[in-house]
């Protein structure tokens, strides 16, 4: 591949420009020269492969593909660990990647005649609900995604003047949020509304690094614009827009 990518980081106002293959040597799989699928390295050693390509392969080996170093005297698959922010940057960079990722695992689900948790049958596909996620911190009801930790916040003391009431800004009781990559900011701003009791005629909007979020948003393609450098949890903030008289 020969295009070349610009990345933003924040707080830098030129473009660095990077030839991604200069970068290709980092995230491509040795064993299927595909970039990472589910970056998975050998602990002893540290090279990476996909994961689905190392487990084969130690299925008839021991040794590392590229150093041959021995990956467990006799369980080689213990000692294997996922790469999480090694394929974060990869799907950065590689535009499309995930999407067609997501694509197959689904294809592959359907194929099988599993249904990701997400569609149930005769159901509208309206995406995971936040909602349970919300009320149980440990849920892992969408046991096929990534999952992400949120902090979400208000952002500064807000109150708007209504006819009959002055509605104020209030912090969540749990502004501390565990949920699906795929979940929306539209996701997330219903649930604040209904936590805060937000009137009809207020409108909820969601910022991250100072920025108003589309609501179309998910919380995979914010990570990846605003966060993929930054420590866990993802810092959102919430604030209230007046939208009638
Ligand atoms: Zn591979
Ligand atoms: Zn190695």
């Amino acid at each position: 591949m020969t295009s070349n990518l610009s990345l933003y980081p924040v707080g830098i106002e030129e473009d660095i420009i990077i030839k991604i293959r200069d970068v290709n040597p980092h995230i491509i799989c040795s064993l299927c020269f595909g970039y990472f699928i589910d970056a998975t390295s050998i602990v002893e050693c540290l090279h990476t492969f996909c994961k689905k390509c190392i487990v084969k392969h130690l299925q008839v080996s021991k040794l590392c593909p590229t150093c041959n170093v021995k990956a467990h005297e006799t369980q080689p698959l213990l000692n294997l660990r996922a790469d999480r922010t090694l394929q974060d940057i990869v799907y950065k960079l590689v535009p499309g990647l995930f999407e067609n990722e997501e694509l197959r695992r689904e294809e592959f689900y359907k194929a099988r005649g599993m249904l990701m948790k997400k569609q149930k049958e005769g159901e509208e596909n309206l995406g995971p609900k936040v909602t349970t996620v919300f009320n149980n911190m440990n849920a892992h009801s969408y046991k096929f995604d990534e999952q992400i930790c949120l902090c979400l916040e208000k952002h500064g003391s807000q109150h708007i003047e209504l006819p009959f009431m002055t509605y104020k800004l209030r912090s969540l009781e749990k502004k501390f949020v565990r949920c699906p990559i795929r979940v929306l900011v539209s996701h997330l701003l219903a649930v604040i509304r209904k936590k805060l009791d937000v009137p009809n005629c207020i409108n909820v909007q969601m910022l991250c690094c100072n920025l108003v979020l589309d609501e179309d948003m998910t919380m995979k393609q914010i990570y990846l614009m605003h966060w993929y450098d930054k420590p866990s949890p993802m810092l959102l903030f919430y604030r209230l827009e007046k939208s009638c008289g």
